[in-house]
Order: C-alpha cells, then structure tokens, then sequence
C-alpha cells in the first residue's frame, strides 16, 4: 500500500460518497481513515436510482454482481400526465439504454448499495472505517489537515495528509473550507414510502421507472428488491398535510397508489447555487457537501460516485496538485448539474397553459431526441 504524495488519505462522511472513495482509493494502493458519525451504518432511507455513469463507476470496483443479485434495469422511463393519468412518452432503458451509455442503469434500496459497499470495504484493509466519531472542526497544519472530533470517550483530534469532505449536505469540513453553507428550500418536501408490490394499482405494476407530472407536484415510482417492492415518492408543496392531499386532484391510479403506501417519510428539499470551488489547499469536498441539489435529475449520489472515482484517479496518479485537478474535472459538470435539476423542478410542476405545451411537446419529440438530452449526464466516463 503506497502513502501518495500529499501524505495519507482522511474521508469525512461514510455516505455513498465517502464509502466509494475509500474503496477507489484502496483498488488503486491508498490507505484511508474514513470517520462517520454513526455508531452503526444502517441505512433505513428508500430507493436510489443508480444511472450508467455511477453504474461505470461501481462496476469497475467490482461492485456489480452484488449490486445485481438486490437491484432491478428498469426497462423503460414512462412519463405521465397526473391530472388525466395519460402516458405521454415511453422512452426504452433496460438494454437500449446499456448499449446507449455503455453500463447499466439500476435501481435499489440504499440500503442495499450500503451493503454492498461496506462488504467490499470489510475486505479492504487498506480502509479504517472509524465509526461513532462526529467531525467537530477540520484545518490543515503546518504538513497535512487535522480532524477535530466528538467520540464516545470525549474529543479527539485526527490527522492525516490531506481531507475529502464527504459529510453530506451540512457539512462540517464545507464551513471549515468557509465556502457558503447556506442552503436554498423551494418550500418542497419530498414524499417517501417503500411499499410491496403487491398492494400497487394495476398501472404501477411494472419494471418501470414512472413519473406522473402535475401541477405543482410529481410522483416517481420504482421497483426495488428484483420488483418485490416499489419506491413511491410524491414531491409537493411543503404546507400539505401528506401524499394523499398533493395528489388529490390526480388520476385515480395515484390515488390509489398513494392510499396503497404506508410509513410516509417527509424529506424537505433544498439545494445550494453552484459554487466557485471545491477544494482549498489540502482539503477537497466531495458529493452533496460539494454540490447539493434538488433531485430531479436523480443524480446526488451518482455525483458523488464520480467524485470519488475522479478524485481517487487523480491522488494515485500523484501529478502536481492532485485536489486542484479534481476541482478543475469536476466543477463545470457538478453546476450544471445542479442548475438542471432545477430547471426540471420547473416543468416537472407545470401548471395550465405552460403544462399542455410541456405535454404536447413531449408527445411530438422523438425518442431519440429526447434520450440525448441524457448523453451528458449518462455517458460520462471518468478519463482512463
Ligand atoms: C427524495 C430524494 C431522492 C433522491 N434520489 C436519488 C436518486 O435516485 N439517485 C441519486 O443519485 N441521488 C438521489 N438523491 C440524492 C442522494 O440521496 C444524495 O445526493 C446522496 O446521498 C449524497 O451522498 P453523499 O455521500 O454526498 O452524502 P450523504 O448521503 O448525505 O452522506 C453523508 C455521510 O456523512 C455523515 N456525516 C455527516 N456529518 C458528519 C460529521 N460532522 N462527522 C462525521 N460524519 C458525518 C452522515 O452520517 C452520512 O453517513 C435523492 C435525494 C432525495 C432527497
């Protein structure tokens, strides 16, 4: 196992960001401390929908058979109108999308991706993954960064050569790089039930990923667990009581769908504007600590998939500066990302007018025209 040249590796965070880094970082011979506050990592959140361009990155990790025996290839993208419930476009995934963008597009439970990762971290020993331990403060010293932290026997300090701050959306080592901590609400909250199968209405019933668009809201559906259970998520103004009030005017099949789920989880939503960096000096961030959005686009945790590949790459390869190469590889995209995600917030809650045109212009736009406008973010392959 090398010690690259900016000295051994710190990770702050053990989301799917943090815990992809530290494995990229092990396949390529760099030792990490990856610190999560947690005491155990039990993920009990719903689906994520992994697309090819995070789907390159676990696959080259090896990651792949695990994540197929507990994940499902949605065989197409079905887009409806919520208000009359008519499909508007079916646009073909499953393999299609594989020979399109060259690595499958999977949907899972996090909890599963969490498995899977920490399975093949366990088998690392070049990983030390310090749980139970919260990042108070982080700063670098005179040769590396020094991690101020709370453990159960009281504070601590840990030091290390350089630091990826992968601690999510109030990130701690974002307001130690004093960047904007700030973060933007559209007075959205997100929806969330996992539900079986077998309780959906007839129209859900599918390998699917569905979108219902209405006016001011939208629903995603997914399989999970190989189709024995669905992700339902309802995104809607945060002053209504629940699901059932957002989709009330809908289609019948979302409101029985909706009346199917049980155990609601709200999730209030915010984003931040794309920032001018991503790292200062020694310290880098990574996922949503660098870059939150709305997840319209769903592509907060495949973003920081690849962050953690670009970034892994470019510490083992030791050029000059490292941290300054990732920033420059990864900043443009991650904003353009973000500014995406919100314009989609945008037509996805079309109302009236604006909405038939929206739905008109969806019916009439070719297929292929309408699977480019993913090439960028689905093609992305990280440089060799
Ligand atoms: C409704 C909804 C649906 C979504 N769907 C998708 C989707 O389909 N596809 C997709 O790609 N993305 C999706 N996302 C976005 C995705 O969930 C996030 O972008 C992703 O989890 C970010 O990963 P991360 O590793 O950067 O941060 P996080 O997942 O937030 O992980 C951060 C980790 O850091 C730890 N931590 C935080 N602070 C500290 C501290 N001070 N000290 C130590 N540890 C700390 C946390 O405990 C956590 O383990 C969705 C988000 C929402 C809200």
């Amino acid at each position: 196992m090398s010690t690259p040249a900016l000295g051994p590796a710190l990770i702050a965070g053990a989301g799917p960001g943090g815990l992809t880094l530290a494995l990229a970082l092990a396949r390529r011979g760099v030792a990490s401390r990856l610190v999560e506050r947690a005491a155990m990592l039990e993920e009990t959140g719903a689906g994520v929908q992994l697309s090819a361009n995070a789907g390159r990155v676990l696959d080259a990790l090896g990651l792949g058979p695990a994540l197929d025996a507990v994940s499902t290839r949605p065989e197409a993208v079905s887009i409806a109108d919520a208000p009359s419930g008519r499909t508007l476009k079916t646009l073909p995934f499953g393999r299609a999308a594989e020979r399109r963008w060259g690595a499958p597009y999977r949907v899972i439970h996090r909890a599963d991706l969490q498995e899977a990762l920490l399975e093949a971290i366990a088998s690392e020993s070049a990983i030390d993954l310090i749980l139970g331990t919260e990042v108070k403060d982080a700063r670098e010293t005179d040769d590396g960064v020094a991690l101020d932290v709370a453990t159960a026997d009281g504070p601590a300090a840990i030091e290390g050569g350089w630091l990826a701050g992968a601690d999510g959306l109030r990130s701690v080592v974002r307001r130690a790089l004093k960047l904007p901590t700030g973060v933007r609400g559209r007075g959205l909250v997100a929806w969330r039930a996992v539900t079986p199968a077998a309780a959906l209405p007839k129209t859900f019933k599918s390998l699917n990923v569905t979108i219902w668009m209405g006016p001011g809201a939208h629903l995603v559906v997914y399989p999970l667990r190989k189709g024995r259970e669905a992700n339902v998520v309802v995104i809607g103004d945060e002053r209504a009581s629940g699901a059932p009030e957002i989709v009330a005017s809908w289609a019948q099949p979302a409101r029985d769908l909706v009346g199917a789920a049980t155990h609601w989880t709200p999730w209030p939503l915010f984003d931040r504007p794309p920032d001018a960096r991503l790292r200062r000096g020694r310290i880098a961030l990574i996922g949503d600590a660098a870059h939150a959005a709305l997840p319209t686009l769903a592509q907060g945790a495949a973003f920081a998939i690849e962050d953690a590949a670009t970034l892994a790459r470019l510490v083992a390869a030791e050029g000059p500066d490292p941290l300054g190469a990732y920033e420059a590889a990864r900043l443009m995209r991650a904003a353009r990302m973000q500014v995406q995600a919100r314009r989609q917030i945008e037509i996805n809650h079309m109302a009236g007018m604006r909405a038939r045109a929206r739905n008109a212009a969806l019916m009439l736009a070719p297929t292929s025209a309408l699977l480019r406008r993913y090439d960028w973010i689905y093609g992305w392959k990280d440089a060799a």
